[in-house]
């Protein structure tokens, strides 16, 4: 057998599970069909939030503090700046149903949350202008993570642990058997006892190899700078956030290292067909006018839009993850469906990945709510 673990998706969560099986010792092969961290997948655009107090509903909580944990062991090891602790503020009107996760994630694991009222919030960061009924809640201990260099240090320490890393070689073929994997790119072949696939946007069309079926959705969303008055949002002084509008929802982050404030919408992005190049930012109207207007409504004191990126989402039904071992095949483990809100976990899931095909083979955090089985259980 060549290697131990083949991990098929060198990205946000490969690269990391990746790290966690060389640091253990494990012969480990990761495969990417790309030279990651790289423009083409769903990590570039610099920057990406990490919140704890969340949104998406309480089962994340555990979760999010055992990444964070990991970013700041991680930060001990790079020469790059991993995580910045800008704090980030969740604004939403006090009854929105994201907002109340937030509240209740925050009780309920005693978190660093300060509640402000809007005016509080503008008077506190003039940059923002939030209407009346609005409130934030703002985490103290939350903030920015630099997600290319995120990727770039778990790819240099987990070389520097004996992983091997095959770039630009898109997996064209996977064969399963009892206690083997072969996995084939057009020059090599490659066998291991166990497999990880994250392929991110690639997930999709790699499936069929695996003999699965998983309801995923790739969708093109954008995201742009404008800009900025350093003295007012730069990230010394001026947070993270999100901010859920009546029928849209936008997130955000100070200017970092001059770059201008960076802002997308979450919601509101359009199907993508992964057979074609990505439409480059600009070729859809809403690209600039979904952010330009929300920049005029809430933050009026941003200058000029600058430029834009187009980057790609993985959507699930339930906007849940899927991070399941193949249900045929114990020694396959399926990591994707991460919806536009998963970096921030790619540490914490890496360690995941690499718990379920070691040890005791379970992870110590539950996984029970990104099981595969839910598709087919209603
Ligand atoms: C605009 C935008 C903003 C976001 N903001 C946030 C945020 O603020 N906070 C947050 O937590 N999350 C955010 N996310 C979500 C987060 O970035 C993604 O959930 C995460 O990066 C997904 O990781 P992944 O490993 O699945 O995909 P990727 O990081 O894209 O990795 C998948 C890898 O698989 C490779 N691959 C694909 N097909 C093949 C193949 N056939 N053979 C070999 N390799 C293959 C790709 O080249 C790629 O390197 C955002 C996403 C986008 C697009």
């Amino acid at each position: 057998m060549d290697y131990e673990v083949i991990i098929v998706g060198a990205g946000s969560m490969g690269m990391a599970a990746g790290y966690y099986l060389a640091k253990q010792g494990k012969r480990v092969l990761l495969i990417d069909s790309h030279n990651p961290p790289h423009a083409d997948g769903s990590h570039h655009g610099d920057t990406r939030i990490i919140r704890h107090a969340y949104g998406e509903g309480e089962s994340y909580v555990e979760m999010a503090l055992r990444a964070q944990e990991l970013w700041n062991d991680l930060q001990e090891q790079a020469d790059e700046q991993i995580f910045i602790p800008t704090g980030v503020i969740n604004i939403a009107k006090p009854d929105s149903p994201f907002m109340k996760n937030v509240i209740n994630s925050a009780e309920n694991y005693s978190l660093n949350v300060e509640h402000l009222t809007a005016e509080e919030i503008n008077q506190r960061w003039p940059g923002f202008d939030v209407p009346e009924g609005y409130m934030g809640c703002y985490e103290v201990d939350s903030g920015v993570l630099m997600s290319e260099n995120c990727i770039r240090t778990f790819r240099n320490q987990a070389e520097a642990h004996g992983a091997v890393l095959k770039v630009n070689a898109p997996v064209t073929a996977i064969s399963i058997f009892g206690n083997s994997v072969e996995v084939k790119t057009a020059e090599e072949t490659f066998t291991a006892e166990s497999l990880i696939l994250a392929p991110g946007a690639g997930t999709r069309k790699l499936l069929p190899l695996i003999g699965l079926d998983l309801p995923l959705e790739e969708q093109r969303n954008t995201f742009s700078w404008f800009q900025t008055e350093e003295s007012m949002y730069h990230s010394n002084m001026f947070p993270a956030f999100s901010f859920e509008l009546p029928n849209e929802t936008y997130y955000g982050f100070p200017s970092i290292a001059q770059t201008g404030v960076k802002i997308g919408r979450h919601d509101g992005g359009i199907p993508r067909d992964m057979d074609k190049a990505i439409d480059p930012f600009g070729t859809q109207e809403q690209d600039e006018q979904d952010v330009s207007s929300f920049a005029k409504s809430c933050m009026p004191k941003l200058g000029q839009h600058k430029m834009g990126k187009a980057c790609t989402y993985t959507n699930t039904p339930d906007s849940d993850f899927i991070i399941d071992r193949h249900p045929n095949h114990d020694h396959v483990v399926i990591a994707c469906g991460f919806s536009g809100h998963g970096f921030k976990f790619s540490s914490v899931i890496g360690e995941i990945l690499s718990q379920l095909l070691t040890g005791n083979k379970e992870s110590a955090l539950d996984i029970s709510p990104f099981s595969i089985k839910r598709f087919s259980e209603s």
